[in-house]
Order: structure tokens, then sequence, then C-alpha cells
């Protein structure tokens, strides 16, 4: 049996090796490194695929957060309200460009913002909502999209873990997550459900207005060469990895139904155990499984995840500490929110090895460990 990863990049290469090295020698002989014909192409495929009208490749996906932020023209001390359960990058913009993080809680079945509590978190400083799909999952975006029409802010989403996934809306429409906000924001990094081999990220809008803005941003605040209008910053997407992504958005669909896959091998196998929540599926969101998530409970969470070590299984905390507990917040009283769910998570979580290339023979013997963890208990 090959060794059990988290992510296994190296079999994904492999099945994809001849494509990828042509790609990239191409990108090298025809020296386009910066803004090549890759970039746009790429650019382009995704525009098609997410069927958004605009995209704008950036450096990561930390930095299409802070465009997308910088791009609506918010003010220092104005309010953005986010989950606090989610990737420090998330939250450290916000702060980042001087904005105030406002933590709201999130549901405990789909990890996502609680929308329920968004409306008591609402001041007359409130700009902006930015929801994370967590896991690969969608945040509830009907509901974010009503209560941000009525009071006028912007949404941004922080779409880092859940390329490809479908929402379906109330009235039947299916849109794929990021593209039903304002701004939209991807993240390239390589464990991601579409990830290159290096650092990449991308921006998502329907605003001609905003994409132009945004561009301008990411590319020094410059309208005209050397005619610079707004602060802007450095980031791009470089050709080497725009050729990589567009092997591997050919093959994002059947990416994320591998994961998928993988998904449903767990929830059958954990069902009967009672102290085991499997991941909770939304009927109005498909699912990519950026990550495989467990809550456990009647078990010491940490000594799983330590047994599992030593049978040389991977197992990951998203996230130990929410944002409102770091000490990067500590300048915004966050010490004194109460998110009790949020806190309740961050105990329980337990992410399982969940990727394109996993074995059958590698579920079971997961499976099996975590079973036998259990019966010892
Ligand atoms: C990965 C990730 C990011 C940041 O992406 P980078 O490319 O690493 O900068 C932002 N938000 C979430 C939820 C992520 O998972």
């Amino acid at each position: 049996m090959k060794k059990i990863q988290m992510v296994d990049l190296m079999t994904q290469y492999q099945s994809i090796k001849q494509e990828v090295d042509t790609a990239i020698l191409n990108v090298i002989e025809n020296a386009q490194f910066i803004n090549g014909p890759e970039v746009s192409a790429f650019q382009k495929e995704l525009e098609e695929y997410l069927n958004a009208k605009h995209v704008i490749p950036c450096a990561n996906g930390t930095d299409a957060l802070q465009i997308a932020l910088m791009a609506l023209g918010l003010k220092p001390g104005d309010e953005v309200i986010t989950p606090s359960f989610t990737y420090v990058a998330t939250t450290e913009v916000i702060a980042l460009l001087g904005l105030k993080p406002v933590f709201v809680e999130v549901d405990k079945a789909t990890f996502c913002i609680d929308v329920t509590k968004i409306e008591a978190a609402i001041t007359p400083k409130t700009k902006a909502i930015v929801p994370v799909h967590l896991y690969g999952q969608a945040a509830e975006m009907d509901v974010i999209m009503d209560i941000a029409r009525k009071h006028n802010l912007f949404v941004v989403e922080d779409n880092a873990q859940a390329i490809g996934c479908n929402y379906t809306h109330a009235d039947g429409r299916v849109s794929k997550t990021g593209t039903i906000g304002t701004i939209g924001c991807t993240s390239f990094f390589p464990s991601k459900n579409l990830g290159c081999y290096g650092d990449g990220g991308a921006l998502y809008t329907n605003n001609d207005e905003l994409a132009a803005q945004i561009r301008m941003i990411a590319n020094h605040g410059q309208s005209k060469r050397y005619y610079h209008d707004v602060v802007g910053c450095n980031s791009r997407l470089d050709s080497i990895q725009a050729a990589v992504l567009r092997i591997k958005l050919r093959r994002l669909d059947e990416y994320n139904a591998k994961r998928r896959a993988v998904a449903d091998y767990y929830d059958r196998f954990f069902a009967k155990y009672d102290g085991i929540q499997t991941p909770v599926r939304d009927p109005k969101s498909a699912h990519v499984f950026h990550q495989y998530t467990l809550i456990v409970e009647g078990m010491d969470r940490d000594a799983l995840n330590a047994y599992l070590a030593e049978k040389d299984i991977p197992s990951m905390i998203y996230y130990p500490v929410p944002a409102h507990k770091q000490k990067m917040f500590a300048a915004f009283n966050s010490e004194t929110t109460n998110l009790p769910i949020t806190d309740w998570l961050t105990e329980r979580v337990i992410s399982l090895p969940i990727h394109t290339e996993m074995e059958e023979e590698q579920l079971k013997t997961i499976c099996n460990a975590v079973a036998s963890f259990i019966e010892k208990q």
C-alpha cells in the first residue's frame, strides 16, 4: 500500500506528467514568464467554467482577499463581518487594511457562517460580509445576499476551499460559489481543489467597473504603463502556474467527484458510530470536500490524532485556534467575543486524508484505525 498522505500530489502528477511537462517546457522555451498567453488563456477558461464575467488572476488567495477589500474602497475603521472559524488569511487581510473584523458564529452542521446571527452584528460602520465556503461547502448565499441587499453591504466570498462547488438558489438557478457575491476569491495553493505547482490565486466578479479596479490594484494601481492612479500592489500569476492550472481545470469536476467518492466511503463506514458526526451535506450545495472533517464526541480528539499518527496515518485539526482567540486580533477585544459553537468545534473537529488519488486499501486502513481507537475507549 502507498504511504497515506493528507494530499498526494506526486501520484496526481504522474497521471498528467506528459501534458504538464510539455506545457511547462513550452513556457520556458517561449520565455513569456509573466502575463504570457497561458495566463490569458487560463483566465478565459476559468471565466467560462465559472460562468463569471471577469476573472483576474493574482499571486495567491490571501492577495485576492486583500485586493477585493481594497477595490471596494473601504475606509479604516469600517467593519467587516466574517466567521472566526476559518483559515487566518480571511480575517488577517481585514485587519491589515485597518478595517475591523467582526466575528460571527458558525453553524454547527455546515461549519459556515450562521446567517441567523449576521444582522445582530451589523452597525452603521458595517460595509461588507466575508463568508467562507469552509471545507468545500457553500455558505447560505441566498440569505447572505438578502441581508446584504437590505443593509447595502458588499459580499466577498472566500472560495479558496470550494472551487467548482455548485450552489442551488431558492428559485432553482445554479451558480458556482464565488460568483454570487460582489467579488469571489480563490487560492491555487498546491493542496487546494484546483492547485498549481507554487502559489497562485484569482478574483472573480460580474461587475465591469470593479473588474477594472481590481486589475489596476493588482498591477501597482496602474491604468496606463507608468501612470499610477491608486495605491496598489504587485500580485500576478506566473505563466508556468497558469499552464499547470489549464491542465488541471479540465479535470476539476472529475477531481471533485473523486473527493466526493472518498467522502461517501467514509460516510458509510462512520454511520454506525454514535460519537462520530460525519459532514452534514446541505442539499443546496454540492460539497467538493476540500476537507473531510468529523466532529468527535465522547472521546479525546487529540488522542485520536496522536493514535493515527503512531500508525503513520496523518490527520489534521482545521483549526485549533479560532480567529477571535488569536493574539493578532487582541486589539479588537476579540478575547471577550463570545462564540461558543466556534470554541466547541475547535475542540472536536478532525480532518482525515482526502484527495484525488486515494485507494480503497488506504481508506480501509484509515477507517479501521479510527474504529480500533474507539473500541479501546
Ligand atoms: C488557502 C486559503 C486562503 C489563502 O490562500 P493562499 O493562496 O494560501 O494565500 C484563504 N482562505 C481560506 C479559507 C483558505 O483555505
